[in-house]
């Protein structure tokens, strides 16, 4: 077996990893995938093998429970050594949420650089300091292999200031308050198997990623120029449990006259809002799409609405566009949804074809007059992570070198 890559995407709880072959051809081969969830509650390991799709899980007990990380992350490289004893390991991918204004693509990990990513804890403090320990884990368990930082914000970074500020003083926007814009690893492989499949397409482009997280990304000539998400990855649609926009004035009105701490506002805004909080019964489109309940029915109208109305902005944006892309959980299987988002755009020229769109993996769902190309696609933010860590680490080192 040639040299592979280890993607690890760290979050409070949870390493999500998977191992890839780096000699796959145009997009690295994933050899395998899985997780350590409930780290320091109660851990389990689940992992599948793409050659057969056999799955492992392991739950813990006692001393043997991993209690952080850097534990998480030996009972995966455990896994990973019994599994492919004969695998090398040339570089580690890490799925990193925030690149500040600075990093506008992947950067090979070093102590100048991990300085950058630790400045930019207080921008998401909810995510980075997550990504930066299964940094810390993934150098001490494979010294001297390089790591790789891919952001979710790089892809935005060639956003114009217009659409990169927020309305107050320019010594914000100085000090970093920006419009960042997350997602970006899934927009910039949608965008690529896009261009691939039609370069055109990629020319005014908007694409919709709807999971647990939901955003949305303007493409002019195959650069992003406009998000949904901003400063940080509560902004714009409503989400599974996140609000999306808000009047900031909410904000002061809770706190001051509702005497609600900043951390009860946080926790109501980030966990407690959105599809679940709206509804009352679930964060998970399909159980709301199954409900007879005024609640569920109410939360997906407001899902469906403001997706609308920010379709109808970022088309405003590009100009018209000649590609609209549906991916992320909800994008890539909601029928339902998606009908729903397109239905009444004909006087943009987008016309949705009902039978292709009910049809499970169809690529294109518009129908054949209409003006704008409509697409569903699974998006793959390992594969692209995996990419990226093969040509920074090629860079840097002779492990992924051709002969
Ligand atoms: P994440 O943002 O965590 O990566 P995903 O992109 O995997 O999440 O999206 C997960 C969401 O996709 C689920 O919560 C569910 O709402 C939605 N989803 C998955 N399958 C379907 C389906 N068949 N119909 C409607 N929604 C679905």
């Amino acid at each position: 077996m040639g040299d592979h890559v280890i993607t690890l995407n760290a979050g409070s709880s949870s390493i999500k990893f998977a191992l890839f072959d780096a000699d796959g051809g145009e997009w690295p081969k994933m050899v395998a995938t899985g997780q350590v969830e409930g780290i320091g509650v109660s851990p389990e390991f689940e992992v599948k093998r793409s050659v057969d799709k056999q799955k492992t899980k392991r739950s813990f007990s006692g001393d043997d429970a991993p209690k952080n990380h850097a534990e998480a992350l030996e009972i995966i490289i455990g896994w990973l050594n019994e599994s492919f004893p004969n695998v090398h390991i040339g570089a580690i991918g890490h799925r990193v949420v925030h690149g500040g204004p600075v990093y506008t693509e992947p950067v090979r990990i070093d102590p100048g650089v991990l300085a950058h990513l630790e400045a930019f804890s207080p921008l998401a403090p909810l995510h980075q300091p997550h990504n930066l320990a299964g940094i810390a884990a993934a150098g001490k368990a494979f010294p001297g292999i390089p790591q790789v930082a891919c952001f979710d914000t790089a892809f935005h970074r060639t956003q114009p200031f217009v659409n990169d500020t927020f309305g107050i003083p320019l010594e914000f926007y100085e000090q970093g308050v920006r419009r960042y814009g997350f997602h970006g690893l899934s927009y910039e492989y949608i965008t690529e198997r896009l261009r691939k499949r039609d370069p055109q397409a990629v020319s005014r482009a908007v694409v919709l990623h709807l999971g647990n997280g939901a955003s949305m990304c303007a493409i002019k000539d195959g650069q992003a120029v406009s998000s949904t998400m901003s400063f940080s990855p509560l902004d714009g649609l409503p989400m599974g449990t996140r609000c999306g926009q808000i009047d900031a004035a909410v904000l002061f009105y809770l706190i001051q006259q509702k005497g609600m701490s900043v951390e009860q506002v946080s926790d109501l805004l980030y966990k407690k809002s959105g599809l679940k909080g709206m509804s009352g019964i679930s964060s998970d489109m399909r159980d709301l799409e199954a409900s007879e309940k005024l609640p569920a029915r109410q939360a997906i109208d407001y899902f469906v609405t403001r997706i609308r109305r920010e379709l109808g902005a970022l088309m405003a944006v590009t100009g018209g566009v000649e590609s609209i892309v549906f991916t992320g959980g909800i994008g890539a299987n909601s029928q339902l949804v998606r009908e729903r988002v397109l239905d009444g755009f004909a006087w943009a020229g987008i016309v949705i074809d009902s039978g292709a769109n009910a049809r499970r993996g169809e690529e294109v769902i518009s129908a054949i007059g209409s003006a704008v190309r409509v697409y569903v696609m699974q998006t793959d933010e390992e594969a692209m992570i995996a990419r990226h860590t093969i040509a920074a680490a090629r860079l840097s080192t002779s492990r992924f070198q051709k002969a």
